[in-house]
């Protein structure tokens, strides 16, 4: 089985494996990091010496990061906790019609909750223009919600012009940055950002963590989701993971160090895709290839569907239809469909996504056998 499916999810490295089997075990540091004894004090100086670390990374301050199950998690968090607590003032959000099922439900039931949401259109290419921001914004705008880089296309929205937008305008700016945290560097302290979410599975590290910068003026204006012990500034309360914050930090300071060599590696991989794809008849791209990342491909087989193409592939090569995240259900993607993309073509859309650990001779096998199901299918239809 070849595996294209990375923006799904990511394996995990060994190193980052044992990273966090030494914060379980009995012989490890499993104590709860709350705790006022010597072990408790051992799990906590770890989780902080691994957010400062992480903060090194981001480019932020070590208390602007507090740790939570993952991005959807952080985005459900950044938004409703925003929403909550300026909604006796104001009651305007602006998001995307391509964001991500979090942030799109998390909008959808804030609406049922009196609040006014904009969905933004994309320009065809899936990328939404400042100047729709900009026209968006009014006076009763408490947040505006955009993603960095879409899972389903690739696409990179220009989040440095929007955050200063928004900065200009006095509104927050949260974005959701699950597919590029580990995979692109972002400096926090370039790019004015108030809230951004990110998800360790998607970066070599474990499912379940993830977390949410909250820039140092923004945490007075969030309300917690969960109440309880207090933990990580009364914002988000619930013991620690420790072992799954180890080895995150872990994954994406391995992360960190390849970037360079990671991006040009699947740049490489994406090239020799498509050159065996360009032997086919019938390919649409429904990717940029020009303005998105070179790690996630979005695809139309003419005379194809997704799923007969999935069914067949089962087996021997992973890719997704549409968006994984919409519980394995098989529904055209929102996304594609925001950007103009209708019928036969909606239908046969199909995501392959690359990981730094794939060989070119790995990809090209699996271009192939792509290619090699994609014309099988298309005579069985003639027959
Ligand atoms: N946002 C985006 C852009 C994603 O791709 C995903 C994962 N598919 C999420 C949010 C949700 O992340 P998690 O699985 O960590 O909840």
């Amino acid at each position: 089985m070849i595996y294209l499916d990375y923006a799904a999810t990511t394996p995990v490295r060994q190193e980052t494996v044992n990273e966090l089997l030494n914060f379980l075990t009995h012989d490890g540091e499993f104590a709860n990091s709350s705790s006022q004894h010597r072990s408790g004090y051992n799990a906590k100086n770890s989780i902080q010496t691994a957010t400062n670390q992480l903060a090194e990374i981001l480019n932020c301050s070590p208390k602007e990061i507090i740790f939570t199950s993952g991005a959807t998690e952080s985005n459900n968090l950044a938004i409703k906790g925003i929403a909550y607590s300026s909604q006796l003032r104001k009651k305007h959000i602006i998001t995307s019609e391509t964001e991500h099922k979090s942030v799109l439900d998390t909008c959808k039931f804030l609406a049922s909750q009196g609040f006014e949401i904009t969905y933004l259109k994309p320009q065809s290419n899936g990328i939404i223009s400042l100047d729709s921001v900009q026209k968006a914004i009014t006076d009763e705008t408490i947040l505006v919600s955009i993603m960095h880089v879409n899972n389903e296309t690739g696409i990179v929205q220009n989040i440095k012009d929007i955050a200063t937008l928004c900065n200009e305008k006095n509104v927050l700016f949260h974005v959701d940055a699950a597919q590029s945290v580990g995979k692109i560097s972002i400096d926090l302290q370039e790019i004015s950002i108030d809230l951004l979410s990110f998800s360790g599975h998607k970066f070599y590290a474990p499912k379940g963590v993830g977390g949410l910068f909250i820039k140092h003026h923004v945490r007075k204006k969030l309300m917690p989701l969960f109440h309880g012990g207090g933990q990580q500034f009364g914002l988000r309360s619930g013991t620690l993971p420790t072992h799954q914050i180890m080895a995150m930090v872990k994954a994406i300071e391995l992360q960190r160090n390849e970037l360079t060599e990671q991006w040009q590696h699947l740049i490489q991989l994406r090239q020799c895709f498509l050159q065996e794809l360009s032997t086919l008849e019938g390919v649409i791209y429904n990717s940029d290839l020009q303005h998105g990342v070179p790690y996630i491909l979005n695809v139309s087989f003419e005379n194809v569907t997704a799923d007969s193409l999935l069914i067949a592939l089962q087996n021997d090569v992973a890719i997704a239809s549409g968006s994984a995240c919409n519980s394995g259900a098989i529904e055209a993607s929102h996304v594609l469909r925001a950007m103009g993309i209708e019928g036969n073509r909606l239908y046969s859309a199909v995501r392959i996504s690359f990981g730094y650990d794939l060989s070119i001779n790995t990809v090209t096998q699996a271009a192939q056998k792509i290619c090699f199901e994609v014309s099988r299918l298309r005579k069985l239809a003639l027959e």
